[in-house]
């Protein structure tokens, strides 16, 4: 469904992408790991809904998510496969996970006795988190299991995974995923002498998953990979699989003129034309997620590449374009046009952050567009 948008910004996200990011990494997995299509934060920017249509059309067999709220609204769009909430929620909200089908994480003693004295519609789907070193939230030690695992009540809780994160399995190092790992095994054991029960086990994220497939277990956890986003440089030069683009952000002229030497451009007034310059008004500001430290990268008109100039207004920003080019001439400030690219990478390097934040960052404001 498009609705109908009166501004000129606007993002484009390639399903087909998502598509092809699936099939690829499924190809690579070893056919006995099956795959989580991670779409929290509104799938990394870019429609948590479509995109986890797309996924599961290409093979994906669950999705996660990291709050409750994001789970929900799946199962609302009507999305009956498996969904894990990865992320703490209340106990107190157990009741509404389980009425759902939805899986909860879990880690704390505390957590299962405030949950168990709900009454659920049938178990409630639980996933064991595991600390190996991310430091984040999950179970460290043999004691703390323990205690866990004695907490646990057959009648209200059904185990239906356990699993880990990685810190650094997107370096080329890879010494402190062994060491995460190690644990992991460490702890595995000591679950497996008091869990006499088969349960899925899942670690893997775009990094792990796509360098060590044979090491996944039962199912990996796929982001920003399915955006087709290497998880960082280094993994991006091993380039285990190859991945394709989803996401892409347009807007158009709006406004252009020639100045005179020595004119200034935006708040501030700290860009000054060096001699007669034609200068371009895009609609698109930091209230969009396009913020102010994106000032001086470049943006693709024409397929080449111009500068933004001046500080970036909260609605709007300055190019300092080659030519004239007429109001309503697109502009693409991540993606291709012709030959040229402005890739989410330089966009995320530029500002010194990761691919992840960027489209993320790109504001509900900004309409996305399906392809
Ligand atoms: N698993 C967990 C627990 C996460 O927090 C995330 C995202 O940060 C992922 C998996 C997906 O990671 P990636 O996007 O690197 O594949």
């Amino acid at each position: 469904v498009f609705d109908t948008y009166y501004r000129d910004s606007w993002v484009e996200v390639r399903l087909d992408a998502i598509r092809a990011n699936i099939r690829e990494l499924k190809k690579h997995l070893t056919g006995k790991t099956g795959i989580y299509a991670v779409v929290k934060a509104n799938a990394y920017g870019h429609g948590d809904i479509q995109v986890a249509q797309a996924a599961l059309e290409a093979g994906a067999d669950a999705l996660a998510v990291a709050l409750l709220d994001e789970a929900l609204r799946l199962r609302e769009a009507g999305f009956t496969v498996p969904i894990l909430v990865m992320g703490w929620v209340r106990p107190t909200d157990a009741a509404v996970a389980a009425e759902q089908n939805i899986s909860l994480t879990v880690f704390q003693k505390e957590w299962l006795e405030t949950a168990k004295q709900q009454t659920f519609d049938g178990k409630l789907s639980l996933h064991v988190k595991l600390d190996t070193g991310m430091g984040r939230i999950g179970i460290r030690t043999e004691e703390e299991l323990q205690s866990v695992l004695e907490a646990w009540d057959e009648q209200s809780f059904q185990l239906d995974g356990v699993f880990t994160h990685y810190a650094t399995a997107d370096e080329e190092d890879t010494s402190y995923f062994q060491t995460q790992q190690a644990r992991l095994e460490e702890l595995l054991a000591s679950f497996a002498k008091r869990w006499p029960h088969p349960v899925h086990i899942h670690t893997g994220n775009s990094a792990a998953s796509m360098r060590f497939p044979e090491k996944m277990h039962h199912m990996v956890r796929f982001g920003i990979g399915m955006y087709g986003l290497y998880p960082s440089h280094d993994v991006k030069e091993i380039n285990p699989i190859p991945l394709y683009p989803s996401f892409s952000l347009h807007t158009t002229l709006v406004h252009v003129k020639e100045l005179p030497k020595g004119e200034s451009i935006s708040y501030g007034a700290v860009y000054t034309t060096e001699g007669p310059e034609w200068i371009g008004t895009l609609p698109v500001g930091y209230a969009d997620g396009w913020i102010r430290k994106l000032q001086g990268l470049e943006v693709l008109v024409d397929g080449k590449r111009q500068p933004i100039v001046g500080k970036i207004c909260m609605d709007q920003c300055m190019v300092k374009l080659d030519q004239s080019y007429p109001v309503g001439t697109q502009v693409t400030l991540i993606g291709k046009q012709r030959d040229s690219e402005i890739s989410m990478d330089e966009v995320a390097d530029y500002v010194d952050t990761i691919n992840y934040e960027v489209p993320c960052l790109i504001s509900s404001r900004v309409p996305r567009m399906y392809l």
